[in-house]
């Protein structure tokens, strides 16, 4: 018969911003076109898998025209941006969000329609060629990005995907290292924002047993007055279109290029387009990571609820609730960098129906889901991600139950938890190399196991162990759990513990092992 394809299909909404009506459209298109759910991604987006060729025009023309879009989404170009979702009506949020809103209309190509699709595995539908500009660089002012109708792309666009995220002190909802550029607000005392942080050289992806392929941490590239941002991210931008590299797709992210040049280097070479010097990082408080789940006050008298939903599905009942409510109340939603999802603009008096329909439906507050739930992520892979070699989202509700077992068995109290992320390739799309213990696929039912990032993602997972068959899991996990909880300092993490004790240790223990 007739080849069915399967597309998939990304959204682009900076911050995780989601309109009602988006919701709603969005919601009716999963069940006409695609296979009946809905997937929250850790980029703040959408993404309907499934969908037949014939309807892909009546998808991308229903999303267009109610506000969506798929822009950016995918490709070389710059991913949607992300900020934090929570809907405070905080100055710092509320300027965060929009510094991420101007940033990803800054770098929205201006030739129209941009978006491509991925059909099994090959690209399917590009750009629309970009009209052919030159970008003055010998401008005293450092780039001319004016005048040209493709100004900041150029006559060819980014070597390849760039992200970007935006956050506020303290707040690391955002995995800020992780990000090709990374920004946060600072505020004087009094909550007036100044200007801005920013990290550079951020990214996950790698290529299994190509050891020049790595994951990588931003690093400090310095300050700017607020009033630059604009300038100094696109000076950034243009600095990796012109020397990212282009000739292996393996190298090209803007990571390789600081990690080739050294950070010094990069500095002085942006700021010749930035036109200016940088200011010296400001000094910030240790990152957090916020879940922004349950109830909370956004501080203009309406509430905001932050629901979990597994790996960001949202299908069943589930999903018939979620419309229910979100449609009857006219709220507008955000998705989050862990594929949740938050209800916002809830009036007080709402809040008691909210609830009870909520649960009525599964979607538990979050004291009522495993503290190991919370924190756990895993990308799409099997059955709809071309690159995936093993299972993710579909295994990992076992491999936490499982998780959970061995905590029990050897005495960890359930409100101990670690962050556990899984994808099904070295790829990284749930940002497993941020874990404190991270699976990443790399053969049939085998996974590499990745330990030592930290509870507030700022530290990176280093490999531990190749090959790893899913059903050997707990010969694994047993030994290093029991010893966590026997050896550990106070209060010290799974992460933390795993990178004092080491890994030559650590191996040790694990072939020893004859159980607690
Ligand atoms: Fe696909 Fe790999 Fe990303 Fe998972 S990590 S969604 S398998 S590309």
């Amino acid at each position: 018969g007739a080849k069915s394809y399967q597309f998939m299909l990304r959204t682009k909404n900076p911050c995780g911003k989601v309109t009602n009506k988006l919701y709603l459209v969005m919601d009716d298109l999963a069940d006409e076109f695609g296979i009946g759910t809905l997937r929250l991604t850790t980029r703040q987006t959408f993404q309907l898998h499934g969908i037949l060729k014939k309807n892909l025009q009546t998808v991308m023309a229903t999303i267009i025209k109610n506000m969506g879009s798929t822009l950016g989404a995918c490709g070389d170009l710059n991913r949607n941006v992300l900020a934090p979702a929570a809907p405070y009506a905080k100055k710092e949020y509320v300027f965060a969000q929009e510094t991420a809103e101007n940033i990803a209309a800054l770098l929205t190509p201006q030739s129209g329609a941009y978006y491509d699709l991925w059909v099994n595995g090959e690209k399917f539908l590009s750009a629309e060629p970009p009209e052919v500009v030159k970008v003055r660089k010998d401008n005293s002012h450092g780039t001319n990005f004016v005048d040209s109708p493709e100004p900041i792309y150029g006559t060819q666009f980014l070597p390849r995907k760039f992200k970007i995220a935006v956050t506020v002190p303290t707040d690391n909802s955002v995995d800020i290292l992780t990000n090709e550029i990374g920004v946060v607000l600072v505020s004087a005392d009094d909550g007036e924002p100044q200007g801005f942080n920013i990290y550079v050289g951020g990214g996950m992806g790698r290529t299994h047993r190509v050891e020049t392929t790595f994951p990588r941490l931003g690093e400090p590239l310095g300050y700017v007055p607020k009033e630059d941002i604009l300038n100094a991210i696109k000076a950034i931008v243009v600095t990796q279109r012109e020397n990212g590299r282009r000739d292996d797709r393996k190298y090209s992210r803007m990571k390789y290029l600081i990690s080739a040049w050294g950070i010094e280097k990069f500095r002085s070479v942006v700021e010749q387009y930035y036109g200016k010097k940088f200011e010296a990082f400001r000094e910030l408080p240790e990152w957090e990571f916020k879940s922004h789940l349950g109830w909370h006050e956004q501080g203009d008298g309406a509430m905001f609820c932050g629901l979990h939903i597994d790996s960001g599905r949202i299908a069943g009942k589930m999903k018939k609730t979620l419309r229910e409510i979100i449609e009857n109340y006219n709220l507008n939603v955000r998705i989050t960098p862990n594929q949740n999802l938050i209800l916002c603009d809830i009036r007080r008096s709402w809040r008691r129906p909210i609830t009870t329909a909520l649960a009525q439906a599964g979607l538990l507050l979050p004291r009522y889901v495993d503290p190991l739930n919370i924190t756990a992520m895993a990308c799409p892979a099997l059955p709809l991600c071309p690159l995936a070699i093993t299972e993710a989202e579909r295994g990992i509700p076992e491999i936490l139950k499982r998780v959970r077992a061995v905590f029990d068995k050897v005495g960890i109290k359930y409100n101990e938890s670690i962050v556990i992320r899984v994808t099904g390739c070295p790829n990284g799309c749930a940002r497993p190399y941020m874990a404190e213990l991270g699976l990443v696929g790399d053969g049939p039912n085998s996974y590499q196991i990745w330990l030592g990032g930290a509870a507030n993602q700022t530290t990176l997972a280093k490999r531990f162990m190749d090959k790893v068959k899913v059903h050997d899991l707990e010969k694994i996990l047993e030994p290093l759990f029991y010893h966590w909880k026997t050896k550990r300092q106070r209060g010290e993490s799974f992460g933390n513990f795993t990178t004092r004790i080491g890994f030559v240790k650590l191996k040790e223990l694990v072939e020893k092992w004859e159980g607690p």
